[in-house]
């Protein structure tokens, strides 16, 4: 398949001067070519397939417009909360991306966004931020032989007791592997990618990064009670019990690992601007990421079928972590 040319085609797809790269579109590069295809061609199905996606997507939303909406430091009031969860709703019903666990993620994104900020509200209060949710689109100056941005967008972004720059990074989890997390900093494609962004636009060696983990409740919806008062329950225990839900951990970061992943992110852009320019070909079908951690990829019915129906297409492509 030959990339379309410019201005032939109704919907306008990917193009990488104009549109740049995120850690996101490389990770799908990483994952299967196909998929990084289709995205790149703005296919979107009707409502996302995984659940775990959807509930990461709402808690994350959720905490996003909060973080932008208030103070460091301050909490949230009943209604102030859900506000914030309605309107996001509303926002999803209006653009036709409700899906079959939209209610139960806004239930839980409404459950947990309260006891977050009264947890951390005396800590964040102490951070001297300089930013938070803040988006980047800097010129790369790793792959020399392209001009193209990065580009992404901070949870946040502080100076820790008054010296070195530190990333916050929030995750939801059902399970949460502080170890692990802390022994793959160095090459998580994910963290060291904002991380870097963070060195070229500031010209300081970052010193880290905070993760800023959020676990999925244990509990369960019983079979007496509605979505509602499953909510109020989860809400219930994480006030009382807020240690079970959110942890909050550095992991140092120093030059040499930094130095190390931008030899490694340089390999992976030649062998993707290569891969571009050829026209996105080969651009073949990698099955062992068809069914992945976060359940089955958005665009298995259309690796399985051939056909793009229930598939919908962007006029233009824009990047949905950056609100495209
Ligand atoms: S369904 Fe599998 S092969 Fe198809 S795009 Fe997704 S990961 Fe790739």
């Amino acid at each position: 398949m030959a990339w379309p040319a410019e201005g032939t085609v109704k919907h306008e797809p990917f193009r990488l001067w104009r549109d740049g790269v995120t850690q996101g579109l490389l990770a799908d590069f990483l994952e299967c070519r196909q998929k990084c295809m289709y995205r790149m061609m703005g296919f979107e199905p009707a409502g996302e397939t995984s659940k775990a996606l959807v509930v990461g997507s709402a808690i994350h939303d959720a905490l996003e417009k909060a973080r932008r909406r208030l103070r460091p430091g301050a909490v949230l009031s009943d209604g102030e909360a859900e506000g914030i969860v309605s309107a996001l709703e509303v926002v999803e019903a209006a653009e036709g991306r409700v899906t079959e666990h939209s209610a139960y993620a806004w239930t839980l994104a409404w459950a947990l966004l309260q006891p977050y900020f009264q947890f951390y509200c005396v800590d964040d209060r102490k951070i001297e931020w300089v930013e938070l949710e803040g988006e980047f689109c800097v010129e790369q100056d790793v792959f020399p032989y392209a001009n193209f941005c990065f580009r992404g967008k901070f949870d946040g972004v502080f100076r820790s007791r008054g010296s070195k720059l530190w990333l916050l990074e929030t995750k939801t989890r059902s399970i949460v592997d502080g170890e692990g997390l802390s022994e793959s900093v160095g090459f998580n494609h994910q963290v060291m990618f904002y991380l870097n962004a963070l060195k070229m636009m500031s010209g300081e060696m970052p010193g880290g990064v905070l993760y800023d983990v959020i676990k999925k409740p244990a509990l369960r919806v019983k079979k007496s009670e509605t979505l509602q008062e499953f909510g109020c329950r989860v809400r219930r225990d994480a006030t009382e019990n807020p240690d079970k839900y959110f942890f909050r951990f550095e992991v140092p970061v120093d030059a040499g690992a930094m130095a190390i992943y931008r030899l490694e992110l340089r390999g992976l852009l030649e062998d993707f601007v290569l891969w571009y320019e050829e026209g996105c070909w080969p651009h073949y079908r990698r099955t062992a990421a068809c069914l992945g951690k976060f359940g089955r990829c958005k665009y298995l019915r259309m690796c399985d079928t051939g056909s793009s129906d229930g598939y919908t297409r962007k006029k233009q492509f824009k990047y949905e972590e950056l609100g495209g």
